[in-house]
């Protein structure tokens, strides 16, 4: 026997979402964004790659010190509470590195980012879940909350609410560690927590570059938090943990703010409309505050209406969990893709 550690042998991993390799589907499954990045991501990397690709030669900055520079001006921060990552995910994986270990307690919220839970297990830390009330609380939350962190998904996947700010604020103060407020999909909300990270020392904001900037395919997400936070996790990354190419593609999106707002714009907009087509059909929709819907079909069977989904090449998110089989979460996409998948849920019935 190899001496694997007991909670790596024991732990199932996480499963993505379905990623087929060939054409013909639509592909709704997975939060990407449908429309292209700004035309200067693009630029920037050709570039950045010169005619024979001899940038690649060297190694990357590994401060990432003008992505943090544009990121912390844009956030009204100094650059010292800023840290870029490799995804956000990376963020969330040396958060628990950072604050949890072994045997002490992470939470989360069921339904969230089940990654969460993953990223805890492989860290030999202990994870605890919180359910949430009709109104979209965290049921039974201690007043006193003793949990080295707790990850806040706002606005929630897979159901689309957003916590307010004055809600968040007062987890803050119950939370004896640190509230990490994962804002993956908040381009696409009317509220953020990021200012809040000034005002309460123990929030830290994370955000991804791979749904509203459509660089899923980059793995480029950031932090801000308190530079002792930021000074904690740059200790613990890789040192050139993003290339060349991942960090002026960072710069130009972040800089693009104007192409950032049209395509979040475009999906709200068809999110909105395709919500309002899907209660016409009979199904019940959360108000949604990102690039997704959770739409329940009147017969509360989403397995049913997936498995038909699949049958014509449309792929969504089905979760088999008690609390989510009654729906499905579907990504949103083209105005062209969100008429077609109208008219297979009409004919599904
Ligand atoms: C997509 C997503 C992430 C991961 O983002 P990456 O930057 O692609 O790693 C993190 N949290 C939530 C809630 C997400 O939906």
């Amino acid at each position: 026997m190899l001496p694997l550690r007991k909670n790596i042998a024991e732990m199932a991993g996480y499963v993505p979402g379905f990623q087929p390799q060939e054409d013909g589907w639509i592909k709704l499954n997975t939060n990407e964004n449908p429309y292209p990045p700004s035309a200067k991501v693009r630029e920037a990397i050709i570039a950045e790659l010169g005619a024979e690709g001899e940038s690649l030669r060297k190694y990357p900055d590994a401060a990432s010190k003008e992505a943090r520079a544009v990121a912390a001006r844009l956030y009204k921060v100094d650059p010292e509470w800023v840290i870029m990552a490799n995804g956000s995910d990376e963020l969330l994986n040396n958060l628990i590195r950072a604050f949890a270990g072994e045997g002490e307690e992470v939470g989360y919220i069921h339904p969230s980012y089940s990654y969460y839970a993953t990223l805890t297990e492989i860290q030999g830390a202990k994870i605890r879940t919180f359910g949430l009330t009709d109104d979209f609380k965290i049921a039974d939350f201690p007043e006193r909350y003793e949990g080295k962190l707790f990850f806040l998904t706002s606005p929630n996947a897979p159901l689309g609410f957003i916590f307010d700010n004055a809600y968040i604020e007062e987890l803050a103060q119950r939370c004896a560690g640190v509230l990490v407020v994962d804002e993956a999909y908040v381009d696409f909300a009317d509220s953020s927590a990021m200012q809040l990270v000034k005002k309460h020392e123990n929030i830290v904001v994370t955000r991804t570059f791979s749904k509203s900037y459509s660089l899923a395919g980059m793995r480029l997400g950031l932090a801000v938090a308190r530079p002792e936070v930021i000074a904690a996790l740059d200790k613990i990354r890789d040192h050139y943990h993003l290339d060349r190419l991942a960090l002026v593609a960072a710069t130009a999106a972040l800089e693009d703010q104007e192409q950032l707002r049209l395509n979040v714009d475009r999906v709200c907009n068809v999110r909105d409309c395709f919500s309002n087509e899907l209660r016409k059909l009979g199904y019940e929709v959360i108000p949604s505050h990102g690039n997704f819907v959770f739409a329940v079909p009147s017969d509360r069977d989403g397995k049913r209406v997936y498995d038909a989904l699949f049958e014509r090449k449309i792929l969504v998110r089905y979760f088999s969990d008690p609390l989510l089989k009654h729906g499905l979460r579907i990504t949103i996409g083209t105005r062209e893709e969100m008429m077609k998948i109208k008219e297979a849920l009409t004919e599904i019935g």
